[in-house]
């Protein structure tokens, strides 16, 4: 099938309802794209797409990417997985179908369509790692029995399949390792530690730190992400990834609880819980391939990202108060 003009495509977001996914979808539009939208909602609320329906170049089929799917398309971002431990533990099994069986499918799709396919992978590949910033070299250091295994090997042998398919059946690929990334729509209950620690703040309930908080992460707004995503699929064929796209600024978990209480004005007191089973212990990407190869760095600094997502929870939590509540 003839791409619709040079400029407009029709493009297929797996996840495309769910935090990244929308973001997006709305990019594309944006671009005057047409733009195939397929999630089975496992993670996320049609609250996240509510605006995209009267746009008539957007296109909503709620399917589970674990079955085959038989679209027309130029090109395809895979993202349906779900992303937060609380999500992808519930059903550990559903989402090692997801991340298999997803990957299979789709690249089944781009090998019939002959169509560029860019796969949502994650900084998980490296597990607990031995090797700080993580470079794309790196085999990683992942638990494969272990409760976080379905996600992390999941998505190593989604990446198995993407570079099988390329050799293989010279499906045209993108791999993006995906660091911890925040902003407007992440889903409120889904346990990631921004969600957490600022819905925490805004509620003056306690802080749950877990661990003594010197774990670090490095945390990317999520408009950078997208840049990084959209640079990724738009890059010579012989850039197939993978290829790190974070924010290289390393935090402590405790300094993040801080800086969330200092934002927002919180009364919140920081309590420490346990931590969980194969938590990594630092993380932080090394972008040298993503800045040589795709001009790309994240440029908002956390203390902006964090206001934004924070007047963006203040309104969800407002929608969500009782007639007369506080
Ligand atoms: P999310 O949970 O908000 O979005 C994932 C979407 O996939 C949801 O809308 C969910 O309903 C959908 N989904 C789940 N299983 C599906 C299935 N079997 N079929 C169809 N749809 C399905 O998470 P997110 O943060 O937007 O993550 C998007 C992608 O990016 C995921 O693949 C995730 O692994 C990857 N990623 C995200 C981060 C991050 O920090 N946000 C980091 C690394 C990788
Ligand atoms: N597939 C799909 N849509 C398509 C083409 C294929 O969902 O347009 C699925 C199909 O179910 C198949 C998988 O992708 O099981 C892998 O496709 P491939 O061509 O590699 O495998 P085969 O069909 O030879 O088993
Ligand atoms: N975390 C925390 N309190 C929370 C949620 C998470 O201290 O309420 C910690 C968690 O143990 C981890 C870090 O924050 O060390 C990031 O957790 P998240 O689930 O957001 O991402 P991931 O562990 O997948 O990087």
């Amino acid at each position: 099938m003839p791409p619709i003009s040079d400029s407009r495509k029709r493009i297929l977001v797996t996840g495309g309802a769910g935090f990244l996914g929308s973001h997006l979808i709305d990019r594309l539009l944006a671009q005057g794209h047409e733009v195939i939208c397929a999630d089975n909602l496992f993670s996320s609320t049609k609250r996240n797409i509510d605006h995209m329906h009267s746009n008539p170049r957007f296109e909503f089929m709620r399917h589970d990417v674990s079955f085959p799917l038989y679209v027309e398309v130029d090109e395809i971002y895979n993202l349906a997985c779900p992303a937060s431990p609380i999500h992808y533990q519930h059903d550990p099994i559903q989402t090692l179908k997801t991340s298999v069986h997803g990957a299979i499918n789709m690249l089944g799709l781009a090998k019939r369509l002959k169509c560029k396919i860019l796969q949502a992978s994650t900084s998980e590949v490296y597990g607990d790692p031995t090797m700080h910033p993580q470079r794309e070299e790196y085999w990683g250091n992942v638990n494969p029995i272990g409760p976080r295994a379905c996600y992390d090997e999941g998505k190593r042998a989604a990446e198995t399949l993407f570079f099988d398919y390329h050799r293989q059946a010279g499906v045209p690929i993108k791999v993006a390792r995906i660091f911890n990334t925040y902003g407007p729509r992440m889903h409120r209950q889904d346990g990631r530690v921004v969600s957490n620690f600022i819905v925490q703040a805004l509620l003056d309930q306690p802080i749950t730190v877990y661990g003594d908080g010197a774990q670090t992460r490095s945390f990317c707004y999520v408009d950078d992400l997208i840049d990084g995503l959209l640079k990724l699929m738009a890059s010579p064929a012989d850039v197939t990834g993978p290829i790190n796209i974070g924010n290289t600024r390393e935090f402590t978990i405790l300094e993040l609880a801080k800086l969330v209480i200092e934002i927002t004005g919180s009364r919140s007191q920081i309590v420490r819980k346990d931590l969980p089973r194969d938590d990594p212990h630092q993380r932080q990407p090394d972008i040298s391939r993503a800045r040589a190869q795709l001009g790309w760095e994240a440029t908002t600094p956390l203390r902006d990202g964090l206001e934004r997502t924070i007047a963006y929870f203040r309104e969800i939590l407002a929608d969500e108060l009782p007639i007369g509540g506080e």
